[in-house]
C-alpha cells in the first residue's frame, strides 16, 4: 500500500491523471476487443520483428551517452527506432500480434530508456504504462484502417498499399500526437499547443513508417527477410539522433535557455526580418555582478543555483516573442524582437528589477542570497544594423555599468542611460579586451 501511495502519479495534476487513466482504460479495453475478436496472431513474424527490434536497440544502449559526454552539462540524446517494428506488424500482422508487438516493444523501451538516461532520471511507472497503452491504441487504429482499407474494393487498385501505409501513418501519428499531446496540456492548461508540435513534426515518424511498411511487405514474404530491415533502421536511429542532438545544442544544458549559437541563429533571422520590413529590434547583455564571490564563498554548485534563477527571472519578465540566451559563464542575452528603443529600455530595467527581487536559498544560508545584475542595452537600426555590432554596442554599455557602480540599466553611449544618467565626461573609458 505504501509503495503505491508513494507513485509519482499521485502527485500530477488531477487533470493529468484523469487523463492518463482514460488511455490507459482505452488501451485496456482495445486488447481486449481484439483478443476477443481474433485468435490468428502471426506469431513468427511478430517474434521475428520483437528481436529485430530488440537487437537494434540494444546496441543503442550507451550511445545517448557517448554523445553527451563532448559537452560539461549533460545532454541525453535518446531516440527509439521501435516504432519501425510496430508499424511492420500493423502492415503484416494480424491485430492480435500489433498488440503484442506494440506491448513488448514500448516495454523494450522503457527497459533501454531506464539504462541509457542519466541515473539521476527514474521513469516513473504511470509514464512506462502510458507509454504501453498510446502505442497499443495508436497502432491498433492504424492497424484497423489498413486492414479495412486492404478489405474494401479500392485495396484491390494498384498503389493500394502505398495509399493504406499512408493512412496508416496518418492514424498512427496523429493518434499519438493527440494522446501525448492531451496529457501535456492537462499538465498545465496550454490546449493544443502541444498537440500542434508534436503533430508538426512528422518527419521522424513518417521515415520510420516507411521503413517499417518496406519491413512489413519483405516479412509477409518471408518473416527471416525482416532481419535486413537491422542495418537500416540504425542508420535511420543515428540519422534522428543526430537531429536531436542539434536541436539540444541550440539550449543551454545548466539552465535551459537558449544557447549561444541557438541565441545568434534566431537572432540573425529576425535581425535579417526587421530590416526587410523596417522595424526596429533591441538586444540587452545582463551580467551578474560579483559572480565569482557568490562562487568563491558558497561554492560552484550555489552558483549554478544562481545562474538558474538568473535565467528563470530574466525569462518571465519578457514576453514570449522575445528570446533569452546563455553566452557563458554569468553573462546572458536578451532579444526584443520589433521593439523600439523606448521598450527596449522598460524591458531592459524589468530585467534588472527581476534579478533583484530573487532571495535564493539553499541549504547552510542563513539568509537568501540576493543578487544585482548590470545590463547593457542595443538597438537597431540606430546602435548598429549588424549582430555583432549591436552586441558590441551592448556590452559598451554594460562595461560601462560595471565601471560605474554596477546593478543599473544603459544604452551605449547614450546620455539618456536609464535608471541613473550617465555623467558625460570628457571621454569615454576603453572598452575591455
Ligand atoms: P563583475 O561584477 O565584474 O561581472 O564580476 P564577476 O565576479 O561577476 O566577474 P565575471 O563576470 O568575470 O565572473 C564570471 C565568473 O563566473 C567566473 C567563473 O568562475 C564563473 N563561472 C563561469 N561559468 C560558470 C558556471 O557554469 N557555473 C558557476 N558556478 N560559475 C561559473
Ligand atoms: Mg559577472
Amino acid at each position: 500500500m505504501t509503495t503505491i501511495r508513494s507513485w509519482e502519479f499521485w502527485g500530477l495534476p488531477r487533470a493529468a491523471r484523469a487523463t492518463v487513466l482514460t488511455i490507459i482504460a482505452a488501451a485496456v479495453m482495445a486488447v481486449v476487443a481484439v483478443g476477443t475478436t481474433s485468435d490468428e496472431t502471426g506469431w513468427l513474424l511478430v517474434s521475428v520483428l520483437a528481436m529485430a527490434c530488440a537487437v537494434t536497440e540494444v546496441i543503442n544502449v550507451g550511445i545517448g551517452r557517448t554523445e553527451s559526454r563532448a559537452r560539461t552539462d549533460r545532454v541525453e540524446i535518446t531516440v527509439s527506432t521501435d516504432s519501425v517494428w510496430v508499424f511492420a506488424a500493423v502492415v503484416a500482422a494480424p491485430l492480435p500480434g500489433v498488440v503484442a508487438l506494440a506491448v513488448a516493444l514500448s516495454l523494450l523501451v522503457s527497459v533501454r530508456d531506464a539504462f541509457s538516461t542519466s541515473d539521476r532520471v527514474r521513469i516513473p511507472l504511470h509514464r512506462v504504462v502510458f507509454n504501453i497503452s498510446m502505442v497499443v491504441l495508436s497502432s491498433t487504429g492504424a492497424a484497423v484502417v489498413i486492414q479495412t482499407y486492404a478489405a474494401s474494393p479500392l485495396g484491390a487498385y494498384q498503389g493500394g498499399l502505398l495509399v493504406a501505409a499512408l493512412a496508416g501513418f496518418a492514424v498512427m501519428h496523429l493518434a499519438e500526437s493527440f494522446l501525448l499531446g492531451s496529457v501535456v496540456s492537462a499538465h498545465g492548461g496550454v490546449g493544443w499547443r502541444p498537440f500542434r508540435e508534436l503533430a508538426f513534426d512528422w518527419r521522424g515518424a513518417l521515415a520510420q513508417c516507411a521503413l517499417g511498411t518496406l519491413i512489413g511487405v519483405a516479412g509477409s514474404m518471408d518473416p527471416f527477410l525482416v532481419a535486413a530491415g537491422v542495418p537500416i533502421a540504425m542508420l535511420l536511429q543515428r540519422g534522428l539522433q543526430h537531429r536531436q542532438l542539434v536541436t539540444a545544442l541550440a539550449r543551454d544544458p545548466k539552465t535551459g535557455v537558449a544557447s549561444s549559437s541557438g541565441w545568434r541563429d534566431r537572432a540573425e533571422r529576425e535581425l535579417a526580418l526587421s530590416r526587410s520590413s523596417n522595424q526596429p529590434m533591441g538586444v540587452a547583455v545582463v551580467d551578474i555582478d560579483h559572480f565569482k564571490t557568490v562562487n568563491d564563498t558558497h561554492g560552484h554548485l550555489l552558483g549554478d543555483e544562481v545562474l538558474k534563477a538568473t535565467a528563470k527571472a530574466l525569462t518571465s519578465a519578457v514576453r514570449d516573442s522575445d528570446l533569452v540566451g546563455r553566452f557563458g559563464g554569468d553573462e546572458f542575452v536578451v532579444l526584443f524582437p520589433q521593439a523600439g528603443r523606448a521598450a527596449v529600455a522598460e524591458a531592459g530595467e524589468r530585467l534588472r528589477a527581476a534579478t533583484a527581487e530573487l532571495a535564493i536559498e539553499a541549504p547552510g544560508l542563513e539568509l537568501p542570497l540576493r543578487i544585482t545584475t548590470s545590463v547593457g542595452l542595443a538597438s537597431y537600426p540606430r546602435d548598429g544594423d549588424q549582430l555583432h555590432s549591436l552586441l558590441e554596442q551592448a556590452d559598451a554599455a554594460l562595461y560601462d555599468v560595471k565601471h560605474t557602480g554596477r546593478g543599473r540599466v544603459s544604452f551605449a553611449l547614450d546620455p539618456r542611460s536609464m535608471t541613473a544618467p550617465r555623467n558625460e565626461g570628457p571621454a569615454a573609458e576603453p572598452r575591455r579586451a
